[in-house]
């Protein structure tokens, strides 16, 4: 019997790193699953569809929202994002695990959803917000004003802090990423993640009984 895969939702006001410990995480276990969430925003230089994002204009969005395709959807900073559900169910059913990098709305969803159960969720926050601005924009991927905008929101993603099982600061990168795993290392190994734990003890019950 293989265990169901972990829904591991990564939050944190934009700049903070989570996109930055998703990364990395995911090198240290290549069976990591990211998934990849439509938006409507325009991509940035070097974003490639289908690879950090679907980008998907706001009737496309919308058709696959009615059509039930997708787990969480929210708009964040004007435009639309939701995670599609169809690849998620997939890497479940196989025993992998999916990262979301998502904000608090996606977070609060997919929470709430039928696959509640299976979520272990995080949240990054940045060391001071003097840092957090210096980290959006050596970024260097945004205008000022959608820099502006960025910081203007953080103070709200920050509130839902305490919505989440894992709190973890990002001061140093290393630091962080070995946190991660840590919180990753151990919900796996919750007894009731384990279906083949009961297995196994009768299998060390029948060494006894053979003694
Ligand atoms: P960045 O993460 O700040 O670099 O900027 P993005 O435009 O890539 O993402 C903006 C915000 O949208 C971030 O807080 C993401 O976590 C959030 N986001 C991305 N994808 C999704 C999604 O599928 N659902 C929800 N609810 N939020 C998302
Ligand atoms: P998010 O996905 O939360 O918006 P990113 O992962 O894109 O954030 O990180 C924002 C910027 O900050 C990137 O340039 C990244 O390299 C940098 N960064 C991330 N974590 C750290 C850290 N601990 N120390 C210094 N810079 C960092």
């Amino acid at each position: 019997m293989k265990r169901k895969g972990l829904l591991i939702i990564l939050s944190s006001p934009s700049g903070a790193g989570k996109s930055t410990l998703a990364r990395r995480l995911m090198a240290w276990d290549q069976s990591l699953r990211f998934s990849v969430s439509a938006t409507t925003r325009a991509p940035r230089p070097g974003e490639e569809d289908g690879r950090e994002y679907y980008f998907r204009s706001r009737p496309e969005f919308e058709a696959m929202v009615e059509a039930g395709e997708m787990l969480e959807h929210a708009e964040v900073f004007g435009n639309l994002y939701g995670s599609p559900r169809s690849p998620v169910e997939a890497a479940m059913a196989e025993g992998r695990d999916t990262i979301f990098d998502i904000d608090w709305q996606g977070g609060q969803q997919i929470r709430n959803s039928a696959l509640g159960r299976d979520v272990v969720s995080i949240f990054v926050l940045p060391p001071s917000i003097a840092e957090l601005e210096r980290r959006l924009r050596s970024r260097a991927q945004d205008s000022d004003e959608v820099i502006a905008g960025r910081m203007a929101k953080s103070e709200a993603e920050i509130s839902h802090w305490a919505e989440y099982d894992y709190v973890l600061i990002n001061e140093d990168i290393d630091r962080a990423e070995s946190e991660l795993k840590t919180i990753l290392t151990a919900e796996r190994m919750r007894r009731d993640r384990q279906p083949d734990l009961a297995e196994f003890v009768r299998g060390l019950n029948r060494e006894f009984a053979a003694r």
